[in-house]
């Protein structure tokens, strides 16, 4: 049976609920026994609640300081610590743990998953976003305090499970696999009045806002494609995308003799998560299975720069190093919440991450340095800045 002592930052999003539900099925089935150190989430109070009067965490934080007296109040009585803040939030990251899940969303999780890095604990990296603006420093973080870090991006978890992590030079090519989002056979002409609701609607995955909207421009495929080019140290022209509507093979990797191994599933997060939980094993759960004969096909197709210009944005930040993935991240994630507000139109989000790219010089973060993290988030808030304001130009012509 697994056994792990667990921290979840993030739980009450998408992933961090799946984490726990998942936890949840295999206590039930008897495949799984946890210990939960903390948990931590934002304004939704109800369900950190009532996750922690489920799994009775030694701490549970709320990032947002204005909520500390409803956390404390419905926690009354449990014995379980209520916390709020930034602060706390880190806190929750270095407590002891075997395990902890990095599910916070945007630039807003790299403090966290700074700071489990540095604990030797076993890092489950949902952020990808902390892995963008930080990824050689935080990689060498991880295993300078003898930790591991484990990717649960589907994709990046199909490459790390049939990667040769002890002959890396015997692989070719990383081959990602996109959805190609809700927007996939939209012509360009009617993407430019899109809203909110049908961004969010991806037809696969059931996700939070913000990636759901990385989903529809692709900047997630983007953000993915900088994520493995860290994480598996391979050049940008190495990394090629797909689209695979299915969204049944997750990733694949092509080795020097023409061999291509992939990993399939059902497009369910708990499936990665799992496999992160229990890594190097695997753990079993109620898992849905994969029926190929009642699919019966699947299909790929070449995706579309033309209409997904994010996709091109990320390769270019990618190939020109530097600070310019933490800038492509910032002004995308500014451009994407800035279109959830309705104050930018959808294609506009792909101009603002242009715009910013061309305006804020990349410099080098030192991926050795042990304030790799502060300087990224200098270099974040900086792009922020740039992104906002280019925003707000393109509400005053509209
Ligand atoms: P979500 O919006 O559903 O949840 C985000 C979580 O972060 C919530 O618990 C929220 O309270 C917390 N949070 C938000 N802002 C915060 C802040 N400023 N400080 C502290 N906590 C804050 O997001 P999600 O879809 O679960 O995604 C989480 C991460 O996982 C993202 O980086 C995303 O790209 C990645 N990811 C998600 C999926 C998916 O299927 N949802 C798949 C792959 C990768
Ligand atoms: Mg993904």
């Amino acid at each position: 049976m697994l056994r792990r002592r667990v921290t979840v930052l993030g739980s009450t999003g998408s992933v961090g609920t799946s984490t726990l539900e998942l936890m949840d099925q295999a206590e039930a089935a008897g495949t799984g026994a946890f210990q939960v150190e903390a948990l931590t989430g934002g304004a939704n109070i109800a369900r950190l609640a009532e996750q922690a009067r489920r799994w009775k965490p030694k701490l549970a934080v709320t990032a947002d300081p204005s909520r500390l007296g409803e956390l404390r109040e419905a926690l009354s009585g449990t014995g379980v610590e209520a916390a709020a803040g930034e602060g706390a939030v880190i806190e929750a990251a270095t407590r002891p743990a075997d395990w902890v899940m990095a599910a916070i969303v945007g630039a807003a999780g790299l403090r966290s998953a700074w700071a489990a890095a540095g604990t030797g604990a076993t890092l489950a990296l949902a952020n990808k976003e902390s892995l963008v603006c930080c990824g050689p420093a935080l990689i060498k973080r991880v295993r300078r305090s003898g930790g591991r870090l484990i990717p649960v991006d589907s994709e990046h978890s199909a490459i790390f499970q049939v990667f040769p992590h002890n002959a890396p030079h015997q692989v070719r090519k990383l081959v990602l696999t996109a959805s190609g989002g809700p927007f996939r056979q939209t012509p360009r002409e009617a993407l430019s009045d899109i809203t909110p609701e049908q961004a969010v609607a991806h037809p696969n995955w059931s996700m939070g806002a913000k990636i759901s909207v990385d989903s529809a421009t692709m900047a997630n495929k983007g953000l993915e494609a900088i994520e493995a080019a860290y994480l598996f140290d391979m050049p940008a022209e190495r990394i090629d995308i797909v689209v695979h509507p299915e969204s049944i093979i997750h990733s694949l990797v092509e080795y020097v003799d023409g061999s291509t191994l992939a990993q399939l599933g059902l497009p369910d997060m708990k499936t990665p998560i799992a496999c992160a939980l229990a890594w190097p094993d695997r753990m079993e759960w109620p898992a849905p299975r994969l029926d190929l004969a009642a699919l019966g096909s699947l299909t790929f197709e070449a995706p579309d720069e033309r209409r997904f210009p994010a996709l091109k944005l990320a390769r270019e930040a990618l190939q020109a190093g530097g600070s310019a993935p933490i800038v492509f991240n910032a002004a995308n994630e500014v451009a994407a919440l800035a279109f959830l507000d309705r104050r930018l139109g959808f294609l506009n989000i792909a101009a603002v991450v242009a715009d910013t790219l061309s305006r804020v010089t990349a410099s080098g973060v030192d991926s050795g340095s042990s304030n790799a993290c502060d300087a990224a988030l200098a270099v974040d808030s900086q792009a922020r800045r740039e992104a906002e304001s280019i925003v707000r130009g393109l509400a005053a012509a509209a």
